[in-house]
């Protein structure tokens, strides 16, 4: 009995001695930015983990450990962009959101065929949960296996379809930026919500991929909160993964450091996880219309392009569907999603997936939702917060749907 307590102590200390502290962490908030200290948060930004999407006109936060703080600091201020500490040790507040997320996996069992709202699932539940839905429902759901991971992990989407030919087709991908829990159970409820009423899949075919990055979004779970990139290594270097979001082979900016959390990766695509999805969009682009990656956080509805400022031709399309589904969000709870070319607030991306999906022609609306912050410093709402969030961004996503297939 005895060497069995040992050995549960070791294990519960084992597990928490690999997971990643973030003790002395701190997170700066800027003021509302300008557009003159645009240039230098695109620079810091490069360095240091900036969350969200800094933009002019918006406060920026960014997370730094102990050594970097200083440094950080100190370029804050020789660039007079004003800002407070946020969080000053961000190390007790994820301890104490984990210690919350495990307490709730234990009291909350998985239910078969159902996701859960309550608690954020771990991507073998996901997945589970998929390969389910798609057993249970043989008429309108079928799995999109579109391949493995860096670490063989499936990438598993799911179709959902009324069956009749020549439909045209929507897309909605979740997390491919790892610790962006939130995410996913967008996914999920946009699965729910078409697997029960056949008049959206008269709407189109619908493609929903709940974990885009498997690899990041598991590492994130069991070693590194803040975990945001690919974990694939990065040969020559201890820093690993590449930025998936900087990986899509449009315009990609081969420019890079290794241990950067924007790090674009040693070529397009070198990510099997974004080649998958790329190689999806591109071979449906006769029938793809609508493209949206689902992130988090700031509040954000933004369509193309991020590199450049220069309207798209069908901007105003573009504009009045992501406005639709703003209104349709705010209708719900009175949340605001601002509506935003990438570029717009002068930060600036390469090789972005809904960049891609539109800049080859595969989706003429396409679209990166910023779901809405809370928890650690504003980062990731709570378990609590999830039941809320997927509430009023379903309205805006199914408004986004029948206006860009009306269009
Ligand atoms: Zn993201």
């Amino acid at each position: 009995m005895r060497l069995l307590g040992s050995i549960i102590l070791l294990l519960v200390l084992g597990s928490a001695l690999a997971y990643k502290s973030y003790s002395g962490y701190q997170v700066l908030k800027t003021a509302p930015l300008t557009p003159a200290a645009m240039p230098y948060v695109n620079r810091l930004s490069r360095r240091f983990d900036f969350w969200g999407t800094p933009g002019v006109g918006r406060p920026a936060t960014v997370m730094v450990s102990p050594q970097d703080a200083p440094i950080v600091i100190a370029a804050l201020n020789r660039m007079r962009i004003s800002h407070e500490v946020m969080v000053a040790d961000l190390g007790p507040e994820v301890e104490r959101e984990r210690a919350e997320n495990e307490a709730l996996r234990l009291a909350l069992p998985r239910s078969p065929r159902v996701a859960a709202y309550d608690r954020f699932m771990e991507f073998e539940e996901i997945n589970a949960h998929v390969l389910e839905t798609v057993a249970a429902n043989p008429d309108i759901a079928s799995l999109v296996d579109l391949g493995l991971s860096t670490e063989g992990r499936e990438l598993l989407g799911i179709k959902l379809s009324n069956g009749a030919a020549g439909q045209k087709s929507v897309w909605f991908d979740c997390a491919i930026h790892a610790r962006e829990w939130i995410a996913p159970p967008v996914c999920l409820r946009i699965i729910d919500e078409v697997l029960a009423d056949p008049a959206l899949r008269d709407l189109a075919d619908w493609y929903i991929l709940p974990v885009a990055n498997p690899d990041g979004y598991s590492y994130s779970h069991t070693d590194e909160r803040f975990w945001r990139k690919t974990r694939r290594p990065n040969e020559g270097s201890s820093c690993v993964g590449t930025d998936p979001n900087r990986n899509f082979d449009f315009l990609w900016d081969g420019v890079g450091d290794f241990c950067s959390e924007v790090y674009p990766g040693s070529s397009a695509f070198s990510e099997p996880e974004c080649g998958a999805i790329g190689n999806f969009v591109s071979s449906n682009a006769d029938s793809l219309v609508l493209y949206v990656a689902v992130h988090s956080y700031g509040e954000l509805i933004l369509y193309p392009f991020g590199h450049t400022v220069e309207p798209v031709p069908n901007v105003d399309d573009l504009i009045a569907a992501g406005t639709a589904s703003a209104d349709a969000i705010e209708a719900v709870g009175g949340t605001r999603y601002s509506v935003e070319n990438s570029a717009a607030g002068l930060y600036f991306t390469f090789g972005a997936s809904d960049d891609y999906a539109y800049g080859i022609g595969a989706a003429l609306y396409s679209y990166t939702y910023e779901l809405s912050g809370g928890g650690s410093g504003g980062f990731n709402p709570p378990a609590s917060a999830i039941q809320t969030v997927v509430d009023e961004v379903w309205p805006g996503l199914k408004t986004l749907v029948e206006y860009s297939l009306a269009n």
